[in-house]
């Protein structure tokens, strides 16, 4: 038994079984690069699911880890602290958000969301509780947020469910319109489905929710945590879509792997959350806070985002190429935007993903058709292209 083997084997042995992890483990990270516990050397091309943007053990994160561990950890909201307010500066600065609010997931991020538009509507008298959601969508596993998740496998035997909310299918409006009333506190939607299947919204669907929203008098929240800080070229998607949600949620990437969640909003929708009317112990946590604000320093001051942009274009036209070598009878489609990207087949990923690993790329399913690529913005060209002929290579034997 190798390295990796017996260290699956005492994991089986301690952890609950809710993951199927993969037969490796990983030990070390550098750069767009992994390393198991034999020594083997991977490329990432999912960068722990759509979260290490800046890639593993980035230099300037680690630095200000490591001189914000000398300096602070953690002594709650009952007190300010400089690494919070500084992230916060910058997400207002960077966004339309004007207050933020920070836990430690993307969950949490969004249940705050819904929570503030249910507040917010019973403050002016409004009983407004009900929640508009979508098929297809992945908004996290609280309770709250597996209700507004589009897909039962993520819910079923957990009910009951928080009442009042309702899916409609993704992109259709009228849908949406005949659900809405003077019971609806708030629309979330993502603007591209990742988890769902790196589905991008419509084209005109996001402004017909915001008008929507706006002549029903609901909020407009869009659940940034898998699009945001980068992923699908500026560093949030609603700045590309024409139009500004009222709430933004975020997580995954933006703190390249610590654990962070923000709830982005303005200054009106924010007064809902009066002193106690919620809260996290650890949220805005200075360690975390003070990696963010690399995080997003580097992207924006620091070039990575423009730098990023033909690269990410460079492998959505390398995976349009594979689809056309395979033809549309196995590859139904190649999709995405920047660096969330996909392949659609016509016959489950599963054997895919697990060849690619075999022979030194990592990447990751959004259902079970569905092959997605979340690698770091700072990938080269030529990592692209060694993924990528790794990933035509696996595709050639499963075919
Ligand atoms: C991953 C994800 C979440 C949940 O985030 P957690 O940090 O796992 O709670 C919510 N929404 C979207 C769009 C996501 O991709």
């Amino acid at each position: 038994m190798d390295e990796n083997e017996a260290l699956a084997k005492r994991g089986e042995g301690v952890l609950v079984p809710n993951y199927r992890p993969a037969p490796i483990a990983l030990v070390r990270g550098e750069g767009c690069h992994l390393f198991d516990a034999e020594g083997r050397q991977y490329l990432d091309l999912m960068g722990g699911i759509a979260t290490a943007v800046l890639g593993h053990c980035h230099p300037k994160v680690v630095a200000a880890l490591e001189e914000q561990a000398h300096s602070l950890w953690h002594v709650s909201n009952l007190f300010t602290t400089k690494p919070q307010v500084e992230l916060a500066e910058r997400l207002t600065r960077h966004s339309f958000a004007e207050r933020i609010y920070f836990g430690n997931s993307g969950a949490e991020a969004n249940e705050a969301a819904l929570k503030l538009s249910r507040r917010w509507h019973r403050d002016r008298g409004d009983d407004r509780f009900e929640i508009i959601a979508f098929d297809g969508a992945f908004h996290g596993r609280t309770l709250f947020t597996v209700s507004a998740t589009g897909t039962p496998a993520y819910w079923q035997g957990f009910e009951p469910l928080v009442p009042g909310v309702h899916h409609a299918p993704f992109g259709d409006l009228e849908a949406v319109m005949s659900l809405l009333s003077q019971r609806t506190a708030a629309i979330i939607v993502e603007p591209v489905q990742g988890e769902g299947g790196v589905r991008t919204a419509p084209e005109g669907f996001l402004r017909g929710l915001r008008e929507l929203a706006d002549q029903n008098g609901c909020l407009l929240i869009f659940d940034e945590v898998q699009t945001g800080i980068g992923r699908t070229g500026p560093l949030f998607a609603y700045q590309t879509s024409g139009v500004v949600p009222d709430v933004m949620t975020l997580a995954k990437a933006l703190g390249n792997g610590i654990p962070i969640g923000a709830m982005c909003t303005t200054t009106r929708f924010a007064e809902a959350l009066v002193p106690g009317t919620h809260a996290s112990t650890f949220g805005g946590n200075p360690l975390a806070a003070a990696c963010a604000t690399v995080v997003l320093d580097e992207l924006c001051e620091g070039g990575v985002l423009e730098r990023a942009q033909p690269v990410g274009d460079h492998l959505g036209a390398g995976l349009e190429a594979i689809a056309q070598r395979f033809g549309p009878q196995r590859i139904i489609e190649a999709r995405g935007a920047g660096h969330l990207r996909a392949l659609e087949l016509n016959q489950p990923v599963a054997p895919i993903v697990a060849r690619c690993r075999e022979k030194g790329v990592l990447v990751i399913q959004a259902g079970e058709m569905i092959l997605r690529l979340a690698p770091p913005l700072v990938i080269t060209r030529e990592q692209v292209d060694e993924g990528l002929s790794v990933i035509e290579e696996a595709l050639h034997e499963i075919f």
